[in-house]
């Protein structure tokens, strides 16, 4: 699967979707991957009868800490009381030089789980600077040596089959390696634990900072996490300022929504608390650092736009990979939607939320179907898709992004009432036979899609509203598009135009009530309340 780029356009991003599609048995391995996960969560959701209130608790955790500099300060003092050492950098490159500082003399590093490392291409510029990084996560490791891009938090390799990942070993190891997933797990095992012996720094991510405790978080599976905090002489932490949260108490709420909606499982096998570095006052009572863990624990906090970010919804995320299995564009096309380090629309979103225009249009600006799906499902109700139509009103009004297609799909609203670009007459055809008057207090909006590709849900909408006692009038072919493309194209005064112009258009019909059987005209005629409330006039799905 090609992996997610930086800043390519739109044409490029086509390319690369192409590619990315026609790799089915990757998709298919991904899609039955996600499956899995959601049949856990069923099975266990007896067991988490609170997930609704730990999610409004979430939500108002990151509506109060996000971009709170205040809570950030408490938090690095904290971390500073407790003996780690805290940096904040304030961009990639800052981040970048001061773990290369961090790794001065060293030819080795092992790491685990941390979307900001792949965000700042950590592992890249390390390798160019002659550090070897081994990931030691298996998932990461196994995506790590097949080059291609994680598709799911935690099941990075989720699409790949065993026997695929059984090729890839026999090549690395240059001997048959069985498809057994026991066998499997053990070689990469086995080899993994021979780096982390030998290492002397390990970088972990962090799945939240208790500000009150100066405590990092983490939460891991495998136990890799651990050796990789715990046995080299220096812990590296590399994380990010929304990942502060007031307490421990904060943090585990996090980290119990985070495993449940990512793996299924109700806990994780392990939650690492770590308080600074290990030491021991055994001998006469003085105090020295290094007994069984690390001597130096260092935290790295990777701002990078984040804490002047205008929008900081997006950084309500806690990476638990929701939103990308039930997204529809992601299922198609996978992880070449989305940035490095963050999967699906949030990755755009984090860029365009940063004024990463550019970043946001290679990310999948416009994968994006709007449909809102993932706000559904999102444990911290980011609104992605307000977000994607902000960023792109912004790219359009600069220019950027624009596909002829988008332009054409426009002149279509204006010139043809429809962005299907046929003549505005055809969309009236499948109510022709029907008789159905063109004023009345309840009239039918059966939308451009459904007029023209699905004409038998607009016959049968008209039965089901008859047979109510309805008496549906319809505008026929006079009936305008609703702007519901022009608004997910970022053109806003076009959506505007047409949505005051179809409520026009139902007064002139005398419509007390209109029903729509489409979700996208209901979404963009009640997108304009006051225009509603101006004509007096319900919509209704
Ligand atoms: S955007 Fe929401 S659903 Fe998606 S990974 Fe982040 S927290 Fe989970």
């Amino acid at each position: 699967m090609p992996s997610p780029r930086k800043a390519a356009g739109p044409k490029d991003l086509r390319a690369v979707v192409d590619r990315a599609v026609a790799d089915r048995a990757a998709l298919d391995g991904m899609r039955m991957s996600f499956s899995t996960i959601v049949d856990r969560q069923r099975e266990n959701a007896g067991r988490i009868p609170d997930l609704d209130a730990r999610k409004e608790r979430l939500r108002k955790t990151k509506e109060a800490c996000v971009g709170d500099e205040e809570m950030l300060a408490q938090a690095i003092a904290s971390l500073r009381g407790n003996g780690f050492r805290v940096i904040v950098a304030k961009d990639a490159e800052a981040a970048r030089r001061a773990i290369r500082e961090e790794l001065r003399g060293l030819d080795l590093v092992v790491k685990s789980k941390s979307n900001v490392t792949k965000e700042i291409r950590l592992a890249e510029m390390l390798e160019a600077e002659g550090i070897q990084v081994v990931e030691t996560d298996l998932g990461d490791r196994i995506v790590q040596l097949a080059g291609c891009a994680p598709v799911h938090p935690t099941g990075p390799a989720c699409h790949m089959t065993r026997g695929e990942i059984s090729r890839l070993f026999s090549k690395h190891f240059d001997r048959p390696v069985s498809e057994d997933p026991m066998e499997l797990t053990r070689i990469m095992r086995d080899e993994i634990a021979s780096y982390i012996v030998k290492a002397r720094a390990g970088i972990t991510g962090a799945n939240a900072i208790a500000a009150n405790e100066g405590a990092v978080v983490i939460v891991h599976n495998e136990g890799n996490a651990s050796k990789c905090s715990m046995l080299p002489d220096k812990h590296i932490v590399v994380t990010t300022p929304e990942k502060v949260v007031p307490s421990l108490d904060d943090a585990v709420n996090v980290t119990k929504l985070q495993t449940y909606l990512s793996t299924g499982k109700i806990v994780s096998s392990y939650i690492n608390v770590v308080t600074g570095p290990s030491y021991t006052a055994d001998i006469e009572k003085q105090v020295y650092a290094g007994m069984h863990g690390p001597k130096e624990v260092v935290v790295l906090f990777v701002d990078d736009g984040r804490l002047e970010a205008g929008d900081k919804e997006p950084q309500y995320c806690i990476g638990c990979g929701m939103c990308l299995i039930h997204c529809p564009a992601y299922n198609v096309v996978g992880p070449v939607f989305g940035s490095p380090g963050h999967m699906g629309g949030i990755g755009v979103l984090l860029e365009g939320s940063r004024g990463r225009d550019d970043e946001a249009l290679g990310a999948g600006l416009y994968l994006c179907t709007s449909c809102g799906a993932c706000t559904e499902v999102c444990p911290s109700r980011i609104d992605t898709k307000k977000g994607v139509a902000a960023i792109r009103r912004r790219t359009r009004a600069s220019g950027k992004g624009l596909l002829p297609e988008h332009t054409a799909v426009l002149s279509s609203i204006r010139n043809y009432e429809n962005p299907w670009q046929v003549p505005r007459k055809q969309k009236g055809k499948w109510s022709s036979g029907l008789g159905l008057p063109r004023k009345g207090e309840v009239l039918y909006f059966s939308g451009c899609s459904t007029s023209l590709l699905f004409a038998e849900t607009a016959s049968r909408a008209v039965r089901l509203l008859t047979a109510c006692g309805a008496e549906p009038a319809h505008l026929g072919e006079a009936e305008r598009c609703c702007g519901s493309v022009a608004r997910k194209l970022g053109d806003e005064n076009l959506a505007r135009s047409r949505a005051e112009q179809c409520f026009e258009d139902f007064r002139a019909a005398g419509a007390k009530q209109v029903v729509t059987s489409c979700p996208g005209c209901s979404s963009a005629l009640k997108h304009y309340p006051e225009i509603a409330d101006r004509y007096g006039i319900e919509v209704q799905h």
